[in-house]
């Protein structure tokens, strides 16, 4: 499932890729956007901002905007000019080509064209990014504090408090900071220490291809994540799944271990 780490290293390949390149051909197959060409224009750079990805061309007052969101399922490819794609053509949603390099994004989960001018109402939105050159804890802490009973594992995963946590870190997160996600943000005592934490788990992470929480390289790699089968790596108790979201729509898979993050009034008891 594609998090912060994952967009912040396919922005890195695609700016490798296109930054300063002409785009030779230009194949978006969006239906609102099926016409728009970027032929002839010039990649300035990508960039991500927390799970969001920019292809920025041209330049910032006249220039566009690629903006792409993975969503569950999405990932984006460099490949030669002339090679074999690694993914079916009928997934394909845009596709970039350059003299040397061929750039696709399968399956994204969203993509729209946008003057850059517009950039800013388009990702100003989020929290700081945790992978990004303007990353403020302070202003993350001070945003996830503004709503203090709203639950821990529901303002972590909340990008306009800080930008790049998905589903699997919010809940390996919970778990290396002994915190219960149900717990309410206001009688969270370590907070501080969870945003960094945070931080140097994405940052541990963003060169990888396979996300690991537990420093076991080899096996194992998360402790609570998809592990209501198996028991929780540090203790082996059952571990607890259940849905959780700021409405019914927004549902989404929560794990923890009962015993390695006791709730609230237990802990205090
Ligand atoms: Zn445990």
């Amino acid at each position: 499932m594609p998090e912060g780490d994952t967009v912040w290293r396919a922005a890195r390949e695609l700016n490798a890729a296109l930054a300063g390149q002409t785009v030779t051909r230009c194949d978006i197959r969006v239906p609102k956007f099926a016409t728009t060409d970027f032929s002839g224009h010039t990649v300035a750079d990508v960039v991500s901002r927390g799970k969001h990805l920019l292809i920025r061309l041209g330049n910032s007052e006249t220039g566009w905007l690629l903006h792409s969101h993975l969503k569950m399922e999405g990932l984006w490819h460099v490949y030669d000019r002339g090679e074999r794609w690694r993914r079916p053509a009928f997934k394909a949603r845009c596709i970039l080509e350059t003299a040397q390099k061929q750039v696709v994004g399968f399956d994204l989960g969203f993509l729209r064209v946008l003057p850059r001018a517009e950039e800013d109402d388009a990702v100003g939105y989020l929290g700081p990014d945790l992978l990004g050159p303007d990353w403020d804890a302070t202003e993350a802490l001070r945003r996830i504090r503004a709503v203090p009973e709203r639950p821990i594992g529901l303002a972590l995963l909340d990008q306009r408090n800080l930008a790049g946590i998905g589903n699997v870190y919010r809940c390996e997160i919970c778990f290396l900071a002994g915190v219960h996600p149900l717990t309410p943000v206001g009688e969270v005592q370590n907070l501080p220490r969870i945003i960094d934490l945070s931080k140097r788990l994405l940052e541990a992470n963003k060169t990888r291809s396979r996300r690991i929480t537990t420093g076991n390289r080899g096996r194992d790699p998360l402790w609570v994540y998809n592990r209501d089968t198996r028991g929780c790596l540090r203790c082996g108790t059952k571990v607890m799944h259940q849905l959780i979201g700021d409405n019914e729509l927004e549902l989404r898979d929560l794990y923890y271990c009962p015993h390695c993050q006791p709730a609230v009034h237990m802990a205090s008891s």
